[in-house]
């Protein structure tokens, strides 16, 4: 295709993703905590200041902000706020300050003459500290604004690279990871080349992006297979409005950016299914190890090569096998749930490095889990369904709209 005619096809489906944005967003009503917090000023002046120093008209008053950086003492950071010396000595006294941690940006109104008069900032509570000249603080709820962020991305090495090229935060990565669970194990599956594009909330203050939340939609190509996601109550299904939630879990360590990366080293008890009927995962000592259906605690103990080994009972003739652990965290008898915490990485047993040993029997045989279609949750209520569907069709169109552009950016 010539360049024009690309650029041309990319300017055509921008405008498309614009005007689609506005359409489709315009129905996401802000959950009811979100409102615009009264303008700065208004917040100045509704500070208590009654101290006899405070009452001293200042005829100039300004307003400076700072970011408080690893290694600032207190009084070097008020200084640099352009607070005067005999107000420093004061304020570094305060407790209320000392819940300033690095990367916190503290707002500060002071007179011409280096007088505080006002000094505020987000603890991480997501609260507003106020501090008045005189030493007291008010606390106030921060009221945030949501809106979606629509973000694409393609696997060169990880899911973690990927995302931190897009500028993905990390927990919407996990977040990710989590959704797809049931059908991609993240620590094996991934291939150069999977994409995926993501739709999710970010909030803000003041207009200033202070944290991720929820994944609203996404999509993820893995090896050629599209899965979708849309969130909907408390869980996610697919756009036709099928659970996402397996029976079981595609893989008993969840992804994180220490356990990612593991794998990838050689491993002297690195092998194959085949070769010794069960899948090794190496991670490091003390990972989380979790239960990937609902089960009963067959066994929870040593058992020779094993070492601590947890054995989980599911529901029709599945079995689960949990080797080499460091610890055990059930008991025999025990009810556990998907996703429950059984046990830790270790190298017990027969076994020359910290790894997980898994196994996956149906009637006592293990079997290659990634041979077998595996059993879904329940779905969507029929009568939940249109609601579902109105909710989904502008996410879904979104996810459309940005992976087209993905393709057309990785064709160029
Ligand atoms: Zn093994």
């Amino acid at each position: 295709m010539s360049t024009t005619g690309t650029l041309w096809r990319t300017a055509v489906i921008l405008l498309l993703a614009i005007s689609g944005a506005v359409a489709a967003f315009a129905t996401m009503a802000p959950p009811p905590e979100a409102q615009l917090l009264p303008e700065r000023a208004a917040l100045v002046e509704a500070l208590p200041i009654d101290t006899d120093d405070a009452l001293v008209p200042s005829p100039a008053s300004y307003i400076r902000e700072e970011q408080f950086q690893r290694g600032d003492t207190l009084a070097a950071f008020l200084s640099r706020l352009g607070i005067a010396e005999p107000h420093v000595g004061r304020l570094i006294k305060l407790n209320a300050l000392r819940s300033l941690r690095p990367g916190m940006n503290v707002s500060a109104v002071v007179s011409a003459e280096g007088m505080p008069l006002s000094l505020s900032f987000f603890n991480g509570r997501d609260a507003l500290l106020e501090i008045t000249p005189d030493g007291r603080v008010a606390e106030r709820r921060a009221a945030f604004e949501t809106r979606p962020a629509m973000k694409s991305s393609v696997i060169r090495s990880s899911l973690f690279a990927a995302a931190d090229a897009a500028e993905i935060p990390d927990s919407v990565a996990m977040q990710l990871a989590d959704v797809f669970s049931g059908d991609i194990d993240f620590h094996r599956d991934l291939r150069k080349d999977d994409r995926f594009t993501v739709v999710y909330e970010v909030h803000s203050l003041l207009g200033r992006p202070v944290r991720a939340g929820r994944v609203l939609a996404a999509e993820f190509v893995n090896q050629g297979r599209t899965f979708r996601a849309v969130h909907f109550g408390s869980s996610y299904y697919t756009p036709e409005g099928k659970n996402l939630r397996k029976a079981f879990l595609r893989s008993p360590l969840e992804f994180s950016r220490v356990s990612s990366g593991f794998g990838r080293r050689l491993h002297p008890l690195f092998r194959t299914w085949r070769a010794h009927e069960g899948i090794d995962y190496a991670a490091p000592t003390g990972t989380r190890v979790r239960a990937v259906g609902d089960a009963v605690v067959e066994f929870a103990g040593l058992k020779g090569g094993y070492g601590k080994v947890v054995i989980l009972r599911h529901q029709g003739r599945y079995t689960t096998v949990y080797a080499h652990l460091s610890r055990i965290a059930v008991q025999r008898g025990a009810r556990v749930a998907q996703n429950d915490t059984i046990g830790f990485v270790g190298q017990s047993g027969w076994a020359t490095g910290p790894h997980l040993h898994y196994e996956f029997r149906i009637a006592g045989q293990a079997r290659n889990p990634f041979s077998i279609a595996m059993p879904a949750a329940q779905p969507l209520p029929a009568q939940q369904l249109p609601a579902f569907l109105a909710d989904a069709e502008p996410l879904v169109a979104r996810l459309e709209l940005l992976a087209d552009l993905t393709t057309l950016a990785q064709g160029d």
